[in-house]
């Protein structure tokens, strides 16, 4: 079966994944979600090779941060150049292997590796990817943020009920900036400013 015939995502969960239906904190996100390439680490586009795999500025940071509040924290990406043949899964499989070992663990990873035509639920703007994450997470989407460089991560984190946070780069468009919910002009701002929204959300203290 190809890939995209099953049109589900490729969901993986770490095995000490904490489960934030357990142990909410109404000040904090339930979970913080990322977009992997042009937000994690410099968009090489259908990367397969784990040696171009190269973190972005304060990406190790914003994660620390994160870490140390005890929220769990993944990745959502759109990997079409599977659909497409550019790309196998073992290679996608290798990359993250490479994100994880420079900026992990991540506790949950939510890959679409359908094309557009595929009609799939997943491919970013769709919901898919971060309702996955989120459910594997035991995350409610509503108290998730969703961090990006793109108005397509911008449009399935409002499509999911999530808090988008755009960090953008000099590929993202004039329009995408004007139309996102928040900006910040590097990962560890805009995690910053997505804690701070989830506090004000209900009322708490960032
Ligand atoms: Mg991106
Ligand atoms: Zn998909």
């Amino acid at each position: 079966m190809s890939a995209g015939a099953a049109r589900e995502p490729w969901v993986s969960v770490a095995a000490d994944a904490p489960d934030r239906a357990a142990t909410p904190r109404e000040d904090l996100p339930d979970a913080v979600l990322f977009d992997r390439d042009g937000t994690l680490v410099v968009d090489v586009p259908y990367n397969g090779d784990p040696d171009r795999v190269v973190p972005l500025p304060s990406a190790a940071e914003a994660l620390d941060l994160l870490r140390g509040l005890g929220i769990p924290v993944g990745v959502v990406s759109n990997q079409s150049g599977v659909g497409r043949g550019l790309l196998t899964r073992e290679q996608v499989c290798a990359v993250r292997r490479r994100v994880d070992r420079l900026l992990g663990p991540f506790d949950v990873w939510a890959v679409c590796p359908h094309l557009l035509d595929d009609g799939c639920g997943c491919r970013k703007p769709a919901p898919g990817l971060v309702l996955a994450a989120c459910e594997r997470l035991g995350a409610r989407p509503s108290r998730t943020v969703v961090v990006g460089d793109i108005g397509s991560d911008m449009a399935a984190a409002r499509a999911a009920g999530a808090q988008g946070v755009l960090v953008p780069t000099t590929v993202t468009l004039p329009d995408e900036i004007a139309g996102a919910p928040m900006t910040a002009p590097d990962l560890l701002a805009g995690v910053r400013l997505g804690l701070a929204a989830c506090g004000r959300l209900l009322g708490g203290v960032p």
